[in-house]
């Protein structure tokens, strides 16, 4: 009977190590990832770096991808779309220079991985989403999550989202041509919007919107981001076109 207990105990003691081990493999490549990725590019803000050790990114790409989910580069999420590289998701967080009290509009919330890094800086994260499966995805993950400040909405980002306007902070992870105009209305005034423009050639920008529409804009970095379509079609073609040798 003494064996017997002893044994039990035994196992429960190796499942809970092999539990613990694999809370400690990603929380580890995660604080590297923010040293040598983020922190050495110049992202110095201690709540943004802090959520990016935090947050469990390679629960937000595909299964066989989890090695590489802290690596330095963007990586694939389905429907030909991408989740940005961890460095580029940092620097657009701390661009918006949260303080904890704001309500925050997501163009692109993909896997939902950009949407769970602001909820816990912000107030409230609203994020749009023009392709059905992934909206109704990353919706589910981030309910059984408990990521309960953020609602998903399947939705055009062009037109914004204007039930909840104005908005303290826009973030916008595809790429559209030029600033929508539905954004910048959308925008609180003293509100910054961080959005990445152009076609092959982006640039990262930072806009301000001053007093009535006036805006002021600011270059970042140059980037690439997937562009920002105007239906959920556009993607599919596109993505025939990319599969045709
Ligand atoms: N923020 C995401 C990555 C975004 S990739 C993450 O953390 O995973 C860009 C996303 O923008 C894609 O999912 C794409 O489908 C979406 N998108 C493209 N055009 C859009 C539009 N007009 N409105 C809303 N979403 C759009």
């Amino acid at each position: 009977m003494c064996q017997f207990k002893f044994v039990i105990l035994f196992l429960f003691c190796l499942a809970f190590t092999a539990e613990k081990t694999d809370a400690d493999w990603w929380h580890k490549k995660a604080v590297m990832m923010v040293k040598n990725q983020i922190e050495k590019r110049g992202v110095h803000d201690e709540r943004v770096l802090r959520v990016m050790r935090e947050t469990p990114r390679h629960l937000f790409i595909p299964e066989n991808l989890k090695d590489v989910a802290y690596e330095d580069g963007p990586l694939p999420i389905g429907e030909g779309q991408t989740i940005s590289q961890p460095y580029i998701v940092a620097l657009m967080t701390e661009l918006l220079q949260l303080r904890g009290k704001e309500r925050v509009l997501e163009i692109g919330t993909g896997s939902g991985y950009q949407a769970a890094i602001l909820s816990p800086l912000v107030k409230q994260v609203y994020s749009i989403e023009i392709v059905k499966s992934l909206s109704e995805n990353a919706a589910n993950k981030l309910k059984k999550m408990q990521y309960n400040n953020v609602t998903v909405k399947w939705g055009d980002g062009y037109q914004g989202w204007l039930e909840h306007a104005p908005y303290d902070a826009i973030i916008v992870t595809a790429a559209p041509d030029q600033v929508p105009q539905a954004l910048i209305e959308q925008l609180q005034p003293g509100g910054i919007m961080v959005v990445p423009v152009g076609t092959h050639f982006q640039k990262l920008k930072i806009i301000s919107r001053i007093q009535g529409y006036e805006i002021r804009e600011k270059n970042i970095i140059p980037v690439r981001f997937v562009p920002m379509v105007h239906s959920e079609k556009t993607i599919y073609d596109s993505n025939k076109l990319d599969t045709i040798e």
